[in-house]
């Protein structure tokens, strides 16, 4: 059993076609674990320093090479500052698998405003592979690596959407109508019933369901950001792992590990939404709300308080009950604007950082005899 803290990385990305084209200036700055953040409207205050596990700098000082690969580029100005998707795969990604391998559940989520980044790190654009394909990548050359060690390995995929406070399930959308309903059993806590999982034998066969489950997703425009995602996307690699021991008795390892691509984080005013799409936005908030509210809740209990935490309030926050407060190894992603535009935003997602830091949870290695 260790008890930890949530570990949090934050990522600042360039600067965007539509920031370049307001001339905004940066107003983020990055030293160590140390992130600082100025507020424009009070230049001369001192800048407001954060710090977290780990800052990822990823607003300059790279190239596109081949095939549009993002990377850093020493001959520029800020060169080799910029964190490609490898260093946050080896930070982040590597202790998630090593975990997997023990028999920990781990999950990594991405918090921040429409446009920040969350994808771009968690699931990534064409040669930028994000986080998922990176660690599905790193888990089969494992598996292969360790083949002739007596394990006998299993791993499962699936991928569902909250929209709305319902729950799509991604690899099978025409499945359920009205979405899948959300259940609590002993063992597992929450789960979706009948979400679809599949037995994936290589990494070709998760890219394809991964690409089968993105094309399903539900595609929101609003004025902030004409293709994100309005929803909240939930990827889960399950892992088993079997041996037997010398007198023939079989036990298994199990890791469940969620990848969680949230929606994005901005308040509905900014954003432009009306009619339909607000009522949408307001019940978003209610899904992220709630998740701050847990965080709030376990933030309090981790300096000894006794409150409780309304994981119940949400579809969202019932799914991720294990990675909250639970059984789990936990990581999130706060991704950041480095304009000065939305200089609001960021603050309010740098916060919610510093206050999840502070979450403890208690993974233990879920490992049993199978009968
Ligand atoms: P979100 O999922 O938070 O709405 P995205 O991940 O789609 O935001 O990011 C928006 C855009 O910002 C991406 O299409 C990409 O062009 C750019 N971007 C985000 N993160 C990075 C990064 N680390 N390096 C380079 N470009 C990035
Ligand atoms: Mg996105």
């Amino acid at each position: 059993m260790t008890e930890e803290n949530v570990k949090v990385a934050v990522r600042v990305r360039p600067f965007n076609s539509r920031e370049l084209a307001r001339n905004a200036k940066c107003i983020v700055e990055m030293n160590g674990k140390i992130t600082q953040l100025r507020d424009p409207n009070n230049p001369n205050a001192e800048p407001k320093p954060f710090s977290f596990d780990y800052s990822y700098w990823s607003f300059d000082g790279c190239k596109e090479a081949a095939g549009g690969y993002f990377e850093p580029d020493s001959s520029q100005p800020n060169g080799g500052k910029y964190a490609d998707q490898q260093l946050v795969f080896d930070d982040l990604g590597e202790g998630i698998l090593k975990n997997a391998l023990e028999g920990y559940n781990a999950t990594i989520f991405a918090y921040g405003q429409t446009g920040s980044g969350k994808s771009w790190s968690i699931i990534g654009y064409g040669k930028n592979k994000g986080l998922v394909p990176m660690f599905c990548e790193a888990l089969f050359a494992k598996i292969k690596e360790n083949q002739g060690n007596g394990v006998q390995y299993e791993v499962k995929f699936s991928m569902l959407e909250i929209y709305n406070e319902v729950v799509h399930d991604l690899l099978n959308p025409a499945g359920k109508k009205g979405g899948l309903k959300i259940r609590e059993n002993n063992m597992k806590g929450f789960y979706a019933e009948g979400l679809k999982t599949v037995l994936v034998t290589s990494y070709e066969d998760i890219a394809a369901k991964m690409e089968e489950g993105t094309r399903n997703r539900t595609v929101a425009a609003t004025n902030m950001n004409a293709t994100s995602s309005r929803a909240h996307t939930i990827v889960a690699v399950h892992f088993v792992q079997k041996t037997k021991n010398a007198a023939g008795q079989e036990t298994a390892k199990t890791s469940v590990v969620n990848l969680v691509d949230l929606a994005g984080s901005e308040r509905v005013e900014s954003t432009g939404a009306t009619g339909a799409r607000l009522k949408e936005g307001a019940s978003i908030n209610q899904s992220l709300s709630c998740l701050g509210n847990c965080i709030h809740a376990l933030a309090e209990n981790s300096q000894g308080k006794k409150v409780r935490v309304p994981y119940r309030d949400s579809a969202l926050t019932k799914l991720l009950m294990n990675a909250l407060g639970g059984n789990s190894k936990t990581i999130m992603v706060a991704a950041i604007s480095p304009a000065d535009i939305n200089y609001e935003e960021t603050l309010s997602t740098l916060r919610y950082a510093d206050r999840a830091k502070q979450i403890k949870t208690t993974a233990v290695v879920n490992e049993s005899a199978t009968d």
